[in-house]
């Protein structure tokens, strides 16, 4: 949590806590001075003339204090669509296809990622395959890791829906392959997803998918519901559902930086 006071930032570190806030306001109120807490980027602006405005720091020393959070400053995330151009990965039984709604879901993640400081790269960002044409499934999932290879990226999130031959399957899961940041990555998206989203929570689990399985950074492959269930079909095919999708997504990569 940082202090600006005046607009100069205290040269003090302390964690966000519900006493100091309470404490901070006690004194403000005491003093008839001006604050204001910006929850999301943990910052406390206190103004001693009430009668200025809260004086926001300028926009070089902070780049964006409407940012959800600043622990994303810095890092790089690459987003990986699932399928895409002639594989369109599970079909509902509207019609409806996988590549589009992971597309969709992955564009609007990059968005909230990149407003809040992140550099994101993506295996794909239109409906094509990333290999070429006519690549094996194989030759596909192979692309895709030489992709995120070529990114350093700090983390890399697959983006699935899920599909069964029972139409009842539903619900949310999100995959790693055993190693301990990306367990802690799967963890904390899935449960965030499950808030978001509001769908079954299946759980983050240990799965062995070729791309997580050989991608060199943390890596997770969320299966964000069930395509082949009319309800959860309709709901990846919603805008609604779609940014719900993405927000919390967000919010487990937020999540995970948390220290
Ligand atoms: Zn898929």
């Amino acid at each position: 949590m940082r202090i600006l006071l005046d607009g100069q930032q205290l040269p003090i570190k302390i964690p966000v806590s519900k006493d100091l806030l309470l404490t901070l306001k006690t004194i403000a109120l005491a003093q008839n001075w001006r604050i204001h807490y910006n929850a999301a980027t943990s910052v406390i602006y206190l103004n001693t003339d009430s009668h200025q405005p809260i004086a926001y720091p300028d926009r070089q020393a902070l780049p964006n204090v409407e940012m959800d959070s600043t622990r994303l400053l810095g890092k790089s995330i690459c987003i990986d669509p699932g399928h895409g151009g002639r594989d369109p990965g599970a079909i509902g039984p509207a019609g409806t296809y996988e590549k589009d709604n992971t597309l969709a879901i992955a564009l609007l993640l990059r968005e909230r990622l990149e407003r809040n400081g992140a550099k994101v790269y993506m295996t794909r960002e239109t409906d094509q395959s990333v290999a070429h044409d006519s690549a094996t499934a194989q030759e596909e999932v192979e692309a895709r890791i030489w992709a995120a290879k070529q990114t350093k990226a700090d983390l890399l999130i697959s983006i699935h829906n899920d599909g069964f031959i029972s139409s009842t399957a539903n619900g949310a899961t999100t995959y790693h392959h055993g190693n301990a940041d990306a367990s802690r990555l799967a963890t904390i998206v899935q449960k965030r997803l499950i808030e978001s989203l509001g769908v079954n929570d299946r759980g983050a689990r240990f799965a062995s998918f070729f791309v997580i399985r050989y991608a060199p950074m943390p890596s997770i492959l969320v299966e964000v519901a069930f395509i082949s269930n009319p309800d959860e079909e309709l709901l990846l095919a919603s805008e609604d559902g779609r940014s719900r999708a993405a927000n919390g997504i967000f919010e487990g990569i937020v999540g995970y930086y948390r220290v």
